[in-house]
Parts: structure tokens; C-alpha cells; sequence
């Protein structure tokens, strides 16, 4: 059965019951006329009673089709208002309860789910149905006040319940699906609120609302209490199963992205399954070029730097308790050694302690795939630009050749060389080369594009691999990253270095190449054409000596031997 018959079918099964009662609460005058309702004085205790009825309700399990304490109310309500407008209560208080769940999705312990919003409306009814059916019952028998009468209610309530929910189960699939023993609890429960609401009448009847007021209070937090302890077992039930998923996942992550905001990312959507947090801070200590830190504001888009929270958590609906954030702080280790710290800005009005255990037992296998992801990469990465080395470069430029020549289509690769690198060594030390160089990695593997691959090739010479690109649009990719090196402010003792990049692009099959390695020296042919043309350029490899600069036209190995003046690079 697809999903639109499936939903037609629900709409149907929840439209029959829902009409009935309806139709019966319409004809409530009659109701009325043969069942009068109790003086109106006495009616105002079942408001309050229906209130913790409702909060009661609110934890009542999912799966349960019963206002389980919820149920005490039912007899007070037919006995107080009678029984039509029992039934509508019944109505109201499953509605608003599922309106509440909706709206406080931030709660802990609600697990709404997409449910059909038919089978709500089907189970309301089938609440009401049998409201009224136990409500006639008892009315009909509370005349003569027998307890034979009142037992006939109750029974008649359970059975009216049970019969729709059968009749809403299709019966050969019934024995596999419904829970006996589930069931059972829940008509017990059920048996006793009744039993509990038809005495509470009596009791207001002789002593008058002021002595009433004591049993309802102490019926009132024994349904808080129910519905607490209810609440816990079944949070803990859950997580205990949450556990044994997070053990099970916790060998399960595997950084493949080699880019580290994609490893974070990954730390973030763990450590978001077992603990709620707004903000999320990650600084890797160790790693490419010192200390790095990434974060997650409560869109959850990962961003290098710090994060800058609100003062407090954003309100919560229903919640008016202002409280400022609780926030979680923890190392993650990997032999002995601090990897990384992990922040977490958590809402305390939500934060259970169990969460926070979770995470806890979480964070240690976190750490330990970030630990094995960080030595992976560092035997593939340059220690000092975190860009992959020669030895990624040349096995990515071979697969992407084979796969090219095999296959069609087009690549081509770019080699880049910082222009008059020697000076800035000379002139501030080695230290501020080296931080150039990083700033330059930064700049060329933010503006590469998704499915090139960056390489430190050696030096200050980069290399970039293309694929699916022709020399042309290579070449537009060699400008754009010039002119971006170029854009880069980059200072040293107060004074702004101007940063200069020569390009050379070589691109297959515009080039007949035997394999990915001699388009790499073409690239490199290109490159230092560039900078005999003066620097601060790219060019496209032709072929047969011939280069083409950015802006066209061509320019012939023999045309340029004299060495050009350098640019000015400090100013
Ligand atoms: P051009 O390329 O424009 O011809 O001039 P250049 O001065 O850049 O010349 P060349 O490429 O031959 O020089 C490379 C210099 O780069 C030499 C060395 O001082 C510097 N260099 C290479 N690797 C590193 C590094 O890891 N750190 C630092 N600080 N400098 C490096
Ligand atoms: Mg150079
Ligand atoms: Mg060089």
C-alpha cells in the first residue's frame, strides 16, 4: 500500500469515530434531558482535577491509548457535568494535550514523532466513545448508588476502549503487534482511575468542596508524581538503549572528509545525539600550523573561530524561567596527550544530567577517531600547511589521468610559485616565510573549488589538480587564485608584505601527455615562463613552445630570455 492510500485509509478510520461522536455531542440536549447533570456548585473541582489530568497525560507513553491518571477525572467529569460533556472534555484535554507536546518540542523526553494526525484524531474519539458509553452505564445505575452499577462502568469503558482499538487493527496482524502485557497495565490503571474518580463524588456530596479540597490535592500529586517517575524510567529505558547505540557507534566514526571542518562537523552531529547544546565550540591543539578553533552556532553550519553566543539561552515556550547557559567543557586526549577541546553551550532548562553522562561516555572515542584521523593526515599532509604532500598529488593526478584517458574528458593542473619568496625569508626570518606560507595555503584552499585537489608541492610551490576542466577554464582558476593571493593582507613588524604568485596551467588532452607526471612539467614549463614574463601572472601551456597569458594573446618560449625588472614587494 503506498503512502497517499495508507493515509486515505487513516483519514477514514479516524473520520468514523470522530463523526460519532460528534454527532452524539450534538444531540447532547437529549443526552441531557434523559441524564441531567449534577448541581452546578460542585462542578468546579473537576476543573482543577481535569488540569492535572491533563499534565498527567501530558508523559503519558505514546503508545498507551489511555489518559492513564487522566482517567480518575473521567468519573468526576459524567459525574459533575454529565456524560456528553465528559466526552467533550475528554476531547478537549487530548487535544490540547497533543497541542502542548507540539509546542514544547524542546522538552527533553517528547518523543514526537511524526505521527498521523488522523490517528490522533481516532484516538481522542475512541477516548470519548467510551466516556460516553461508561457514562451512560453509570449514570443509568447511580441512582440506586450500587457498586454493581459502578463496576459495570468501568468494565463497559474498558470494553468500549478495547473493542475500537481492536476493531482499528486489522485482527490478523493483531496478535503480533499489540503488547498484552502493556495493555494490561494500562487498563489497570485505567480501572483504578475510575474506581478513584467515582469515590472522590461521594466524598464532596457529604463533606462539601472545603474537605475536598484535601483528597483532590493529594490526588493531584500523586498524579505529578506518577507521571514523573513514569517519565524518568522511561528516559532512562531510553537511554540505556541510546548507550548501547553510542557504544556501537563510537566505533563507527570513520573521518573520511580529509579537510578537518568536516571532522568537526562530524564531532558535531555525535555529540548533538546524545546532549542538546545551542553552540558548540571545537580548538584542535594539535595539528596544521598551532591551535586551530572551529564553531557551530544553533544553525549548525561549522565556521573557523570563536563563537559569540547571546547572553542567556532564547526563550522557551511555556518556559518563563530566564537562565543563563551551562557550559560544557572537555578535553579530548589521545595517547595521553591533549588533542582537543570541545565546548558545548547547553540551555540548563533542557540539559538532563543523564545527557551530560552520555557525552561523557561519548567524548573518549570521539577522541580517539580524531586522534587516528589527525596521524592519518599528518602522514599525508604537509606538516606545516595541513595541504596534502607530493604523495597524494602524484597518486590523485594518476587516478584522475587513467580515469580521463579511459573514459574522455578533460583536467588539467596548475603549478604556482610565490614570487621573489627569498626576500621575505631574508628580510623578516624564516618564521614570517613560514606564516605566509600558511596564509597562502589558506587562501588557495578556500578558493579552490570543491573537486580540485591542492598540494604543497615543495617550497613555496603549490600545485592545484582540476578535473573535469579544459586549459581555458584552468587558467581562469589559476587568475582567480592569483588575484586572491594578491588581495591578501599580510603584515610583519607593522609592515604590509605584498604577497605575488606566478601561475602556469597545462591541461589533457589539449596537450598529448603519456601520463598524469609529464603534465605536471608542462605545468611547470608554463610556470617558469611566467615568471621569465615578469611574474605575478599565469600562463596556458600551448604546446611547441607557445604560451597564452590571461588576456589572450600568445606568447613564444624564444620571444622572452632577458629577466625583467622584480616588482616592488615591500611597501
Ligand atoms: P621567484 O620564485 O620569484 O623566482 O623567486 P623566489 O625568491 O621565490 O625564488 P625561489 O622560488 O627559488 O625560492 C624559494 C625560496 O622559498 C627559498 C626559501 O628561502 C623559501 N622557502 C622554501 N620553503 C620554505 C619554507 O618551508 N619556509 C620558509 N620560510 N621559506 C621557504
Ligand atoms: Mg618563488
Ligand atoms: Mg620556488
Amino acid at each position: 500500500m503506498n503512502k497517499e492510500s495508507t493515509f486515505r485509509v487513516e483519514l477514514l478510520r479516524g473520520a468514523v469515530p470522530a463523526a460519532v461522536a460528534l454527532a452524539l455531542l450534538l444531540a447532547a440536549p437529549l443526552w441531557q434531558r434523559w441524564l441531567p447533570a449534577p448541581e452546578p456548585a460542585a462542578r468546579w473541582p473537576y476543573l482543577v482535577l481535569c488540569l492535572v489530568a491533563a499534565a498527567a497525560s501530558l508523559y503519558g507513553s505514546r503508545r498507551r491509548w489511555t489518559l492513564d491518571l487522566g482517567t480518575v477525572s473521567l468519573p468526576v467529569a459524567v459525574g459533575f457535568f454529565g456524560t456528553a460533556m465528559a466526552a467533550w472534555l475528554v476531547l478537549v484535554a487530548y487535544a490540547s494535550r497533543e497541542v502542548l507536546l507540539r509546542l514544547l518540542p524542546s522538552r527533553p523526553a517528547r518523543p514526537v514523532r511524526s505521527e498521523p494526525r488522523v490517528d490522533l484524531v481516532a484516538r481522542g474519539a475512541h477516548l470519548a466513545l467510551a466516556t460516553l458509553a461508561a457514562g451512560w452505564v453509570w449514570q443509568g445505575g447511580n441512582a440506586n448508588q450500587s457498586l454493581g452499577w459502578q463496576l459495570l462502568a468501568v468494565v463497559t469503558y474498558l470494553v468500549v476502549l478495547l473493542g475500537l482499538h481492536l476493531l482499528d487493527r486489522q485482527w490478523a496482524r493483531l496478535w503480533e503487534t499489540l503488547e498484552w502485557r502493556e495493555i494490561a497495565g494500562s487498563l489497570a490503571l485505567d480501572s483504578i482511575g475510575w474506581l478513584v474518580g467515582m469515590a472522590f463524588i461521594p466524598v464532596v456530596a457529604s463533606l462539601g468542596w472545603p474537605v475536598a479540597l484535601v483528597p483532590l490535592a493529594a490526588l493531584g500529586l500523586l498524579a505529578a508524581e506518577t507521571a514523573r517517575n513514569l517519565h524518568l524510567r522511561r528516559r532512562a529505558v531510553h537511554q540505556v538503549a541510546e548507550l548501547w547505540e553510542v557504544t556501537r557507534a563510537g566505533h563507527r566514526i570513520i573521518f573520511r572528509s580529509p579537510d578537518l571542518a568536516g571532522m568537526v562537523g562530524q564531532v558535531l552531529e555525535e555529540c548533538r545525539s546524545v546532549v542538546p547544546f545551542s553552540w558548540f565550540q571545537f580548538e584542535l591543539l594539535q595539528g596544521d600550523g598551532g591551535p586551530r578553533s572551529w564553531f557551530a552556532g544553533p544553525d549548525g553550519r561549522i565556521e573557523e573561530g570563536i563563537p559569540e553566543p547571546a547572553d542567556s539561552p532564547p526563550a522557551l515556550p511555556g518556559v518563563h524561567r530566564r537562565s543563563s547557559w551551562k557550559i560544557l567543557g572537555r578535553e579530548l586526549k589521545g595517547d595521553g596527550e591533549s588533542i582537543a577541546r570541545a565546548r558545548f553551550w547547553c540551555d540548563p532548562r533542557v540539559l538532563e544530567p543523564t545527557s551530560v553522562e552520555l557525552l561523557d561516555s561519548l567524548l573518549p572515542q570521539v577522541a580517539s577517531s580524531v586522534h587516528r584521523a589527525l596521524l592519518d593526515r599528518r602522514a599525508k599532509h604537509d606538516a606545516l600547511t595541513g595541504l596534502a604532500d607530493r604523495g597524494v598529488l602524484e597518486t590523485h593526478l594518476e587516478a584522475v589521468f587513467s580515469a580521463i584517458r579511459d573514459e574522455g574528458g578533460t583536467m588539467a593542473v596548475i603549478m604556482c610559485d610565490l614570487d621573489r619568496f627569498k626576500k621575505v625569508n631574508d628580510s623578516y626570518g624564516h618564521d614570517v616565510g613560514d606564516r605566509a606560507l600558511l596564509r597562502i595555503a589558506e587562501v588557495l584552499e578556500k578558493h579552490r573549488r570543491e573537486t580540485d585537489l591542492c598540494c604543497r608541492y615543495g617550497g613555496e610551490e603549490f600545485a592545484v589538480v582540476l578535473d573535469q576542466t579544459n586549459g581555458e577554464t584552468a587558467q581562469r582558476v589559476a587568475e582567480r587564485l592569483r588575484l586572491e593571493v594578491q588581495r591578501t593582507v599580510f603584515t610583519a613588524k607593522d609592515q604590509r608584505i605584498h604577497l605575488r604568485l606566478s601561475a602556469g596551467v597545462a591541461a589533457y588532452p589539449e596537450l598529448f601527455v603519456k601520463d598524469g607526471k609529464e603534465l605536471l612539467v608542462l605545468a611547470d614549463e608554463a610556470l617558469r615562463m611566467a615568471k621569465r614574463q615578469g611574474r605575478n601572472r599565469s600562463l596556458l601551456h600551448l604546446g611547441r613552445g607557445k604560451y597564452r597569458k590571461s588576456d589572450g594573446t600568445v606568447v613564444e618560449a624564444e620571444e622572452s630570455t632577458a629577466e625583467p625588472e622584480a616588482p616592488t614587494l615591500f611597501a
